[in-house]
This record gives structure tokens, C-alpha cells and sequence, in this order.
């Protein structure tokens, strides 16, 4: 296709504009300089006329004034044959006239007469065969209101045709020239400006075919359009290379996870049936085995919240909320599994707040961070809760004194599957995904959730919920 490269269409689109404008220009400038050659002439011979009538005498003869020969070729150029006076008497009769003219060429026209006999000087254009037009102009002489003569002025108009006809052929060879010389130049100059992008294009078809996603466009150094578009490129690339790195190691994670678990259940049966076993026995092993089910069944179920949540189809069902009654019910539901571990949970203060929000999701970040609490801090530690109703959100706290975080990996911890310590974690039945997921839930309430902790010292989390009004005017907006 001809015009299927914006290289074509910006050439095209700039030739059809210059020739509009060079068209148009050549049109206006044609037309005015014909017009001004065309007045220039018809003044010449008003002032001719004028001079005619000042120089003839009262008593006409047939031969021509003396001086106005010289006059002419003074005032209307030398070398025209075509120029010449006639002075008529009032009724029509020549009277002078110059040398040479073949006055049945031009005779007087009814109209010029008519318009001679109101006093009005008339313009007339005679066309001689294979000659140039002449162009004469009659002047009436009248004297009280009498007309007594009646001049007229001839002129060729040779020379203003023939600068016509030459800015005509300058015209109709310089356009078209100035057009291709132009299309050449837009060419080549559009070949130059897109090369960047022709380069971009192919950079990027390489990597499309490529499983190595850490290629790069080379960046021009200046940042114009193309090297935004380049720079754009090699961020959506970051982006898409992170977030590939993050699929794989998802899946690696995962299917580790989940490994581990099913090679004890595995180990475990096979050692079990190995050789006849009490009944004792195989209850033992059952029971360890439901316990690898429930943690897989776990992992599972946070998985699949996960996946749910990435697709954006985690649906959370917002209604006004009493955080505080969640809280305690959260607080009363681990109390059996803080005493087993000698953990005191202490309920700080709980202020009465409304939020915008998800009990049931609510209800599970709550409990993931008790757990949480409760699992990572040693026996005879304290887990504190409070609940703080700020201007326009809800402050939940929840400090214990446990195990504590080191501050590189306080980063990470929101990461899926990341866990501090790997085998600490496994066995207090931990997947590494609850943080994630009380993550995603407190964004999903525009809220947020930071932590502080200190090796040995303790962890504390605070996560703020924007409240009733708040989330209303922020749905609303
Ligand atoms: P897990 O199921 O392993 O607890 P989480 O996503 O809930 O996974 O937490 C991620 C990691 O953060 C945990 O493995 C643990 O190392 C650390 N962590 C979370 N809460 C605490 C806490 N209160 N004290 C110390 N470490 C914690």
C-alpha cells in the first residue's frame, strides 16, 4: 500500500499542504498583478488622452500633432507600432491622427460615442486577429456642455501579456518543482526522524521472540517523544519481567509448599504399612496425617483467596461495621490458644468505631495477626490490642513481646510464602501467606497496615481503616 507508513502519510499530508498554499499563493499573486499591469495601462492612457486634448488645436488637420509622436514614445514605450492618437470633431469626423494606423481597425464604437456625448471617457479592448489586444480609451472634449471632439488613445498590450504569459510559465514550472523538491526533502527528513522507532520496533520484535525478558531498548539521549517511547517501553518490560519473576517463583513456592507435606503424608503411610501396626499406632498416624491435610487444605484456601484477589474477583460485601465488637470477638476466640502457650492477651482500650467495610474479611486479618502474635512470641509473653477512633479512621494495634523481625527482611514479610524463619513457621503451621492476605485486605478497605519490630523485643502492627464517613465520601467521590 502506498500510504500504509506514517513516513508516506506525513509526506503526504505536508506536499498536499505546501501545494494548497503555493497554488493559492500563486493564484492571489497572478490575479493582483494582472489587475495592477491592467490599471497601470488605463492610467497611462487617461494621462495620454489628457495630454492629447491639451495639445490639439481648435482647426484639426490630417497630420499629426507635432511633438505628440515624441510624447508617445516617451510615455508608452518606444518601438510600439500599435500606438497611436485620433482626434475625432464632434460629430465623429477624424480630424488628426498619428502616422501609420489603419483607423478601420478601430472604429468608433456607438458606446464609446453615447458615453462621450454624457462626458464619460470610455475604455475599450480590440482584439486583431493573429495581433495582440489593443486597449484604447476615448475622451470627450466638450465645451458647455457641447461635445466638440473627441480623443482617442491606443495602446498594444503586448508587453503586459507577455509578462503575464512568462509568470505563468514561471508559475506552472516553479510549483510543481518547489512539490517534488519538497516530497524528496519530507522523505527523507520523516526516514530520519522515525528511524528511532523503526529501531524500537525491531528491538521489540526480538524480544518478543525471545524467553529472555532482560533485553532493553537502547535509550536515544535526548528525551523527545521517541525517547519517552523508548523509556515507557523498557518500564513496561521491568514491570513485566518482576512480575514474571514473581509468577515463577509463586509456582516454585507453591508446589514446594505443597510437596512437603504431601512427602510426610506419603513417608509416613508407607512406613505405616509397612508391617502390621496396633491400633494405637495407626490412630498416631492418622492423626499426623490429618494434620498435613489441614495444613495443605490451608495453603489451598489462601491460595485460591489470593488468586481471587489478583483477578479482582474476591468479592467483599461492605456494610457498616463495629470493629470493636470484631476485635473482641477475635480476642475471646484465641483466648484458649493464648493460655495453652501461657500468653496473655491484654485488651489495652477499644474505642467504639464504625467503619466501611467486610466483617468477614475484616475478622480474618484480625485473627491472622493474633495468630500470628500468639505463635511468634514466647510463653509468658503479652500480646496487646487496642482500638483507637482517630478523626477519620480506626487505628487497630496489636503489639506482643516476642521473637521480633530483623529489620532487612520487616520489608518481605507481606511477601506470598515469605517466611522469617522457615521451619519455625512450618511447625507453628504456618503457609507464609496470612500477611499477604491481610495486606490485600486492608487496601481493599483503603486502608493501611505498617509494622515495627525489634529483634527479641517485640513486633507491633497498625493497621488504619478509614472510617464510616470517610469511606463514604471516598466511595462517593
Ligand atoms: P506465616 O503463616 O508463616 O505466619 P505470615 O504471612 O502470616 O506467614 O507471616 C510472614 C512471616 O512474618 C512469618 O513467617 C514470620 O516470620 C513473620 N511474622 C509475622 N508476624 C510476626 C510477629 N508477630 N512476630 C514475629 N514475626 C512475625
Amino acid at each position: 500500500m502506498l500510504f500504509n507508513t506514517i513516513r508516506s502519510r506525513l509526506t503526504a499530508w505536508h506536499v498536499c499542504l505546501l501545494g494548497v498554499i503555493l497554488i493559492a499563493f500563486s493564484a492571489v499573486l497572478y490575479f493582483f498583478l494582472s489587475k495592477r499591469l491592467h490599471e497601470s495601462i488605463d492610467n497611462s492612457l487617461r494621462v495620454s488622452a489628457s495630454v492629447v486634448r491639451k495639445t490639439a488645436r481648435m482647426q484639426y488637420s490630417r497630420t499629426p500633432l507635432p511633438g505628440l509622436e515624441y510624447f508617445f514614445d516617451q510615455f508608452l514605450g518606444y518601438g510600439n507600432l500599435n500606438k497611436f492618437y485620433r482626434i475625432y470633431d464632434g460629430s465623429g469626423n477624424v480630424g488628426s491622427r498619428s502616422k501609420g494606423i489603419d483607423a478601420s481597425k478601430f472604429p468608433l464604437s456607438q458606446e464609446a460615442y453615447t458615453s462621450a456625448l454624457k462626458g464619460e471617457d470610455t475604455f475599450e479592448t480590440f482584439q486583431l486577429e493573429g495581433d495582440h489586444p489593443i486597449r484604447v480609451i476615448t475622451m470627450p472634449v466638450l465645451r458647455e456642455g457641447t461635445l466638440v471632439n473627441l480623443i482617442q488613445v491606443g495602446t498594444s498590450l503586448k508587453s503586459m501579456k507577455e509578462t503575464l504569459k512568462n509568470l505563468r510559465i514561471f508559475l506552472f514550472t516553479s510549483v510543481p518543482t518547489v512539490l517534488l523538491f519538497s516530497t524528496l526533502v519530507g522523505r527523507f527528513m520523516a526516514r530520519r526522524a522515525l528511524e528511532p522507532v523503526s529501531r524500537i520496533t525491531e528491538t521489540a520484535r526480538q524480544i518478543s521472540h525471545e524467553p529472555d525478558l532482560s533485553r532493553r531498548i537502547p535509550e536515544p539521549e535526548v528525551q523527545d517523544e521517541i525517547g519517552n517511547l523508548a523509556k515507557t517501553f523498557n518500564e513496561m518490560m521491568d514491570r513485566l519481567e518482576s512480575s514474571f519473576r514473581q509468577v515463577r517463583q509463586f509456582s516454585s513456592d507453591a508446589s514446594h509448599e505443597l510437596r512437603t507435606p504431601l512427602t510426610v503424608l506419603k513417608g509416613q503411610s508407607e512406613l505405616v504399612l509397612s508391617k502390621p501396626r496396633s491400633p494405637a499406632e495407626y490412630r498416631e498416624v492418622l492423626s499426623s496425617n490429618l494434620e498435613e491435610i489441614n495444613y495443605m487444605s490451608k495453603i489451598l484456601d489462601d491460595l485460591f483467596t489470593l488468586a481471587k484477589s489478583d483477578e479482582g474477583r474476591l468479592n467483599m460485601e461492605f456494610q457498616t461495621v463495629d470493629f470493636r465488637s470484631i476485635i473482641e470477638d477475635v480476642c475471646r476466640h484465641v483466648e484458649v490458644l493464648a493460655e495453652e502457650k501461657s500468653v496473655r492477651v491484654v485488651v489495652a482500650y477499644l474505642e467504639p468505631v464504625n467503619v466501611n467495610g467486610d466483617p468477614h474479611r475484616l475478622r480474618q486479618m484480625v485473627l491472622t495477626l493474633m495468630h500470628n502474635a500468639i505463635k511468634y512470641t514466647p510463653s509468658g509473653g503479652e500480646i496487646k490490642v487496642s482500638l483507637e477512633d482517630q478523626r477519620k479512621q480506626a487505628a487497630f494495634t496489636i503489639s506482643d513481646n516476642g521473637i521480633g523481625i530483623p529489620d532487612n527482611e520487616l520489608p518481605l514479610i507481606f511477601n506470598r510464602f515469605y517466611r522469617v524463619d522457615k521451619a519455625r513457621s512450618r511447625d507453628e503451621g504456618g503457609s507464609g501467606l496470612g500477611l499477604s492476605i491481610c495486606k490485600y485486605i486492608v487496601d481493599a478497605h483503603g486502608g493501611k497496615i505498617d509494622v515495627e519490630s525489634q529483634v527479641g523485643v517485640g513486633t507491633r502492627f497498625r493497621i488504619l481503616i478509614p472510617k464510616l464517613d470517610t469511606a463514604k465520601s471516598r466511595n462517593a467521590a
